[in-house]
This record gives C-alpha cells, sequence and structure tokens, in this order.
C-alpha cells in the first residue's frame, strides 16, 4: 500500500474525467473551484455506492426507517444546532499573497514536509501542540505555533501572518422575493438536523421504540477554504447519515455497536482492512462526549471517510429549547420520559466514491507469450457497484451476431446494469470495459449460433470459459453474491 502518491491521484483525477465519472462542474466557463458533476458510469457508480448504504441501514435493520428532508430549513434550526455559533474553521491569512488557509491544513501540510526531510518526532510534536491549542480555542498560541516553526505561505513564501480568526462555513441566501421581506436561510451544512427536527413525526408514524434510527442521504454544502483535492473536500457535497435514538446511558455500548458496524459495511467491498484505520478525535465537536473517524490510505495520505459521534442529547435538547415543542420519549419499559441520546454515523458520498475508485484504480504491465510487454489501466470495482456489470458484445456487426447479442441485452437488462458494443476489436472493447471498471463481458461469435454458448472474460483475471448463454443472468449473479 503506497500513500502519499501525488502521480497517482493525478491519474486517478485524468481517468475519472476521460472516462466519463467526474467532470469540472461549469468547465466550459472555466469550472467552479470544489464543485463537480458526474458524468454517465460516475453517476450510475455513486447511485450504487448509495444503495449498498441505505439497503445495508434500513432494510438489514428493523429498526432503521428513512427520510428524505429538505435542504431549505427554519433558520432557527442552525441556531439551535449550534452552526450560527460555532460551524467555523481558524483560519490565516498571508498578509503578502493574502491566501487564506485553514490553520490545521497549514500545519499539517508542515508536519508532512518535517516527516520528508526525517524529522518525524518535531513532526509528532507540532501536530500534538496544535491539538491541545485546537482544543483549548487557543487562537494567540496557534499563530505562535505557525510563527517558531517558520511556516511560510506557499505562494508568497513568506511569514507574514494575519492573526487567527474564526470563518463560518455555511452558505446563506434569501427566502422570499422581495427584499425587505426575505428573510436570511441557510443551505443545510449537515443532513442531520432534518432528521432531529423529524424525531417525534418518525417516531409517531412509524411507530419505532427506543432503540430505533432514522437515516438519510442528501445534499449538503460548506464554503470549504482549503479546497483543492478534488472531489475529497467539496463545497456542494452528499452525505450519508444515521442518527441512532438511544435510552441515556446506553451511549458507550452504541458506540462500540456502530464503530464495529460500520467498520463492517466497509469491509464488505472485498478492500483489506489495513487500508482502514480509527482515529479517535482529541478535539471534540460542540455536540459530542465522544468521536472517532474512520479513516482510509488514500493516495494523498490517511484521511477521514466517516465520523462516528456520540452527540448525547445535544441537538434535540436544544430543538426542544429553541422550538419550545417537547421532543421527548415515553420509555415504557422503564416508566419514564427522557430526551433520548444518540449516536451518530455520517459518511461522505462522494468520498465514499473517491476511496472506491482509489482503490479500484490499477495499472498493470506483463509479458506477453511473444515476449513484448502488454498493459492496462483497470478498475478493479467491486461488482456489486460497478456502474456497468455486463458489456455484450458481438465479435462481428454482421452474420446474425448482433441480434444474439440484442437477445442476450434483452435477457439481462431487467436484472443490472448491461451495456452493448459493436464497435472496434474484441481486445480494445475489453481494455475499454477494463478502464470503465466492468467485471464481466460476453462474446458472441460463431459458435454461439451453433451451440447457444458465449465466452464470458473475467475483468480481475482477464480469464475467459465458454458458458450457455441460456441462464447468464443468473450466473452472473451468482458470480456478484
Ligand atoms: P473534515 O475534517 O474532512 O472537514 P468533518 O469532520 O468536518 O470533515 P463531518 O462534519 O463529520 O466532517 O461530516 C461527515 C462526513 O461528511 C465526513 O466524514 C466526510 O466523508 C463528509 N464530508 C464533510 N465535508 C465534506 C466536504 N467538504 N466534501 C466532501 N465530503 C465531506
Amino acid at each position: 500500500m503506497i500513500i502519499n502518491d501525488q502521480h497517482k491521484f493525478q491519474a486517478i483525477i485524468s481517468h475519472a474525467k476521460e472516462y466519463g465519472f467526474v467532470f469540472q462542474s461549469s468547465e466550459i466557463y472555466d469550472g467552479l473551484s470544489a464543485v463537480y458533476d458526474y458524468g454517465p458510469w460516475g453517476s450510475e457508480l455513486k447511485k450504487n455506492i448509495r444503495e449498498s448504504w441505505w439497503n445495508a441501514m434500513t432494510r438489514m435493520h428493523d429498526n432503521i426507517v428513512g427520510i428524505d428532508a429538505a435542504i431549505f430549513m427554519h433558520p432557527t434550526t442552525w441556531k439551535a444546532s449550534g452552526h450560527v455559533d460555532n460551524f467555523s474553521d481558524p483560519m490565516i491569512d498571508n498578509k503578502d499573497s493574502k491566501k487564506r488557509y485553514r490553520v490545521d491544513h497549514l500545519l499539517e501540510a508542515a508536519a508532512d514536509e518535517l516527516v520528508k526531510a526525517g524529522k518525524q518526532a518535531d513532526a509528532e510534536k507540532m501536530l500534538t501542540d496544535m491539538d491541545t491549542l485546537l482544543a483549548a480555542n487557543d487562537f494567540a498560541g496557534l499563530k505562535q505555533l505557525i510563527e517558531t516553526n517558520k511556516i511560510k505561505c506557499s505562494v508568497s513564501g513568506t511569514c507574514h501572518w494575519t492573526d487567527v480568526r474564526q470563518f463560518n462555513l455555511m452558505f446563506s441566501t434569501q427566502l422570499g422575493s422581495v427584499s425587505e421581506e426575505a428573510s436570511e436561510i441557510y443551505l443545510r451544512p449537515e443532513t442531520a438536523q432534518g432528521i432531529f427536527v423529524n424525531f417525534l413525526n418518525v417516531q409517531k408514524t412509524a411507530r419505532m421504540k427506543i432503540p430505533f434510527g432514522i437515516a438519510q442521504v442528501g445534499k449538503a454544502f460548506r464554503n470549504e477554504i482549503v479546497a483543492r483535492q478534488f472531489i475529497f473536500r467539496m463545497r456542494e457535497f452528499e452525505q450519508m447519515e444515521m442518527q441512532f435514538f438511544i435510552r441515556p446511558g446506553t451511549q458507550k455500548e452504541w458506540y462500540a455497536y456502530w464503530k464495529e458496524e460500520r467498520m463492517k459495511w466497509h469491509q464488505s467491498f472485498g478492500i483489506p482492512a489495513d487500508n482502514y484505520r480509527f482515529h479517535d478525535h482529541v478535539k471534540l465537536a460542540h455536540y459530542a462526549d465522544a468521536a472517532v473517524d474512520i479513516e482510509f490510505a488514500f493516495p494523498i495520505g490517511w484521511k477521514e471517510v466517516e465520523g462516528i459521534h456520540s452527540r448525547t442529547d445535544f441537538d434535540l435538547k436544544n430543538h426542544q429549547q429553541f422550538s419550545g415543542k417537547k421532543l421527548q420519549y415515553f420509555d415504557t419499559e422503564i416508566n419514564q420520559h427522557y430526551i433520548p441520546y444518540v449516536i451518530e454515523t455520517s459518511i461522505g458520498l462522494d468520498r465514499m466514491f473517491l476511496l472506491t475508485l482509489c482503490h479500484a484504480y490499477q495499472e498493470e504491465k506483463w509479458q506477453k507469450e511473444d515476449g513484448t510487454e502488454d498493459s492496462r489501466v483497470v478498475l478493479k470495482i467491486p461488482a456489486k457497484v460497478a456502474p456497468i456489470k455486463l458489456a455484450v458484445l458481438p465479435l462481428l456487426k454482421k452474420e446474425g451476431l448482433p441480434e444474439i447479442a440484442r437477445e442476450i441485452m434483452a435477457s439481462c437488462r431487467d436484472e443490472f446494469y448491461c451495456f452493448y458494443e459493436e464497435k472496434d476489436t474484441i481486445g480494445k472493447r475489453y481494455r475499454r470495459m477494463d478502464a470503465l471498471g466492468t467485471p464481466f463481458c460476453v462474446t458472441v461469435d460463431h459458435q454461439t449460433k451453433e451451440d447457444r454458448t458465449v465466452t464470458i472474460r473475467y475483468r480481475d483475471t482477464m480469464q475467459q470459459e465458454r458458458i450457455p448463454m441460456d441462464g447468464l443472468a443468473q450466473f452472473i449473479k451468482k458470480k456478484m453474491s
């Protein structure tokens, strides 16, 4: 496993564009920073990951149901949640270049440089000091840390820094058409609050008993300052969140349960376990009494893909206070009213997408029997989330082969995404399907006309075998499971 492989990361970004996975938003106008669009195969892959999460969280748990709340919410929501006052990052500007940095990112980048220079111990000390200062909200101390380590701006190369300040990450807009009547509202920075404000609606209508969960997938918006790592950090992104409501006092055991359960989901993609690790938070968010990240070994280093947070009763209690509406639950087992505690699991769909691409992307080279070299770029995407499951390829565009290939398409397309292709040599078509991550290709040839068998070719091993074309859909579904 190689981490900090910028070459690989750049190759993945180019591949994602060339093969229709991810495009820069409004590219013809030179793009919009940290905003991206998903192309034909990207949107298919994203949908499959979303579905995998949704099914794992709702269908596989009797006590979890889903909702789909609006992006716009009453502005008081964000007062109650603490986002108006606390959802900000400490920032610092370079006086010469005017470039603004998130303080933690500036220090982390400097620590990476120290590691590269063999000064591991210095890097660790700097990061430990940073965590302590962040936890204490000690802005003067953070500035001092930057100055004593002589950290320079990457643009101006100078150490002329402003003071450290907080910067709110929420986007705001106006509700209403006439400006005097308009009120300021926010684009939600997380989907969780849509769940909290619907807590009682869902509990009552779905007849849920504690412990139970509410899951949601949807867009979130953050005015990220440092946004230069492709879809790792976007200004518009999608979250998959679940809030699990529990009896106060049971949070430790449910926190441990969800840590394990979520890691199991990640490992169901067949990615080796040593690509993942847990990272406990030193600095806890304003709502949490415990928090851990699931990190993945991206080519740009170990990075967070999912957070599991023990949110106490912070959110429901505050919504009760700000709305004046009781948000309590009557627990018949212990005959008590209480505001439930919450364990949250929160994963970025786009980050999970990037993780899938990073792990799948492989450049392979080998020697052929005649001694010459061959190579390919292949996306070894787990079959269950691959955009195209099966490519159907008639060897020739004539002699009745396309008709048989169409018959196969008709028998399989109801079951999973199939793709028909008759252009180019068969070798080129295989390479294209490798680059799109298609796990199975079947080729229809003259023998198919005689005995209704086809050649199936497996993406990962490139091995081929002859199988009956009747029952192909079942055959592939079995392989995928
Ligand atoms: P980070 O430290 O990377 O900014 P965070 O701790 O602020 O992330 P959370 O608020 O816990 O993130 O959000 C939960 C998940 O949402 C993250 O684990 C990540 O997968 C995803 N996420 C958060 N911010 C972004 C973003 N700007 N772009 C893409 N995904 C994001």
